[in-house]
């Protein structure tokens, strides 16, 4: 069985050294996988509800439907062996894992289905993930998480030639495959729509052609620029998503999940992003782009008269703004998108090579956008400064994350001008690297 679940050898979508050094890892995980639906187990995918994660479930979606459908005869085989579900945090929640946990139990016991195996995409990389994932472990589920959000302090690393192959973090003791760029290295800007797309097409060869485009959606809705984002754009172009039009997908991506909340969209995601009633593709992104664009524009005029902007010696632009009274509430761009516009307005007046820093809050939750010229210049990264306000005001119940240019952090309302006091000082007293 493990020698039928072995994967072919294939060379990646693009060229990568980062990708190299992770390739015994993503073998591994595309074997696991494959193994899982050898035995009859259904694959349970969990992804982060953005652009990103959701090109990193579709691609898995893609690669695994069709070997789903050949191990087993029935006609709905692929509702019953493959789920996939958005997760609203960027972790995986107790909410998603009681939720997945007490299907699966039921599954099992009402029609004898084998317990899942769980695949978390764009999520599960940190120590918020541990709560859920313990959970999980306790059945004896197995985990494959394939993500690039910083996980945390490497436990242990094995070097070659000077470049770290392999590390460990806290979550590895409850997952059993781990995906992540950091831990050969890397760092966030390859995305997990990338890492997933690569794993997907090892598991299956076939779907290449399919899903090779969705790479440069992810790097596009998650801001990343690396070399291998280029090259991914490029494989985009020559199918037909240039730059303008990659972009515009992933907005309606993001657009339409908003709506879709916790469910799927299998249908109409794949329109989006032309996979399948490709006719209706550009019918749909225009439809979705216009609303989308007039959504955007409502927003931003409520909230950009409302910015408080400063330039402090240290040479930083620092923009501050209570998204929470001066945006509309319950409507999209929700908060956090909300502070990526306004961001991404001042940048593009400033200019992107300045130190920015955007703070978008509400009474108990606090929304940070730096440009990479801050993590540069000042060694800024959003999960030190949360990790150093946990320490300064053990009180507010501080938690939150994501990657050293964008991410949230959370705190108790009662604590909430303390935390921001204190976060304006450390910008304010951030020294150049
Ligand atoms: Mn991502």
């Amino acid at each position: 069985m493990n020698k039928r679940a072995e994967p072919e050898d294939v060379d990646f979508l693009v060229e990568s050294d980062v990708l190299n050094r992770l390739k015994p890892k993503m073998r591994e995980a595309a074997a696991k996988i494959r193994r899982a639906i050898l035995d009859g187990r259904s694959i349970l995918v969990r992804h982060h509800a953005d652009a990103d994660g959701i090109c990193a479930g579709i691609a898995m979606e893609k690669a695994v439907l069709p070997l789903v459908e050949k191990v087993n005869q029935s006609n709905d085989a692929q509702y019953y062996y493959f789920k996939r579900s958005p997760s609203k945090a960027p972790f995986y929640e107790l909410e998603d894992v009681v939720k997945d946990l007490s299907f699966a139990l039921e599954d099992q016991e009402r029609h004898g289905q084998k317990l899942p195996l769980i695949v978390l995409l764009d999520n599960g990389s940190t120590e918020e993930d541990i709560t859920a994932l313990m959970q999980a472990k306790i059945y004896d589920i197995e985990v494959v998480v394939i993500d690039h959000h910083f996980p945390g302090e490497l436990l242990t690393t094995e070097e070659k030639d000077g470049e770290i192959v392999g590390a460990t973090v806290a979550v590895d003791d409850y997952v059993d495959v781990h995906v992540n760029p950091y831990l050969v290295g890397g760092d966030s800007q390859l995305t997990a729509g990338a890492l997933a797309t690569e794993v997907a097409h090892i598991i299956n060869p076939e779907i290449k052609d399919t899903i090779k485009h969705l790479p440069a959606i992810a790097a596009l809705g998650d801001h990343a620029d690396c070399d291998e984002a280029h090259q991914y754009l490029d494989i985009a172009e020559e199918k037909g998503f240039d730059k303008e039009h990659a972009t515009k997908v992933a907005e309606c991506i993001d657009f339409e999940a908003y709506f879709l909340r916790f469910m799927n969209g299998r249908g109409i995601m794949d329109t989006i992003v032309g996979i399948d009633n490709v006719d209706k593709h550009e019918k749909m992104i225009e439809a979705l782009y216009k609303e989308y664009q007039k959504r955007v524009d409502t927003q931003l005029k409520a909230a950009l008269p409302n910015i408080e902007k400063t330039q402090f010696d240290n040479g930083i632009y620092f923009n501050l703004m209570d998204v929470e009274k001066f945006a509309h509430k319950f409507t999209f761009p929700a908060p956090g998108k909300t502070c990526g516009f306004v961001h991404d307005k001042v940048v593009k007046e400033v200019g992107e090579d300045k130190p920015i820093i955007t703070l978008g809050h509400g009474p108990d939750f606090g929304v940070i956008r730096a440009t990479d010229a801050v993590n540069e210049m000042f060694g800024f990264s959003v999960n030190t400064l949360v990790s150093e306000l946990a320490i300064d005001i053990p009180s507010a119940g501080i938690d939150g994350g994501g990657h050293e240019c964008a991410g949230s952090i959370k705190y108790l309302e009662g604590l909430g001008d303390e935390v921001l006091d204190d976060i304006v000082d450390k910008v304010k007293n951030m020294e150049k690297i």
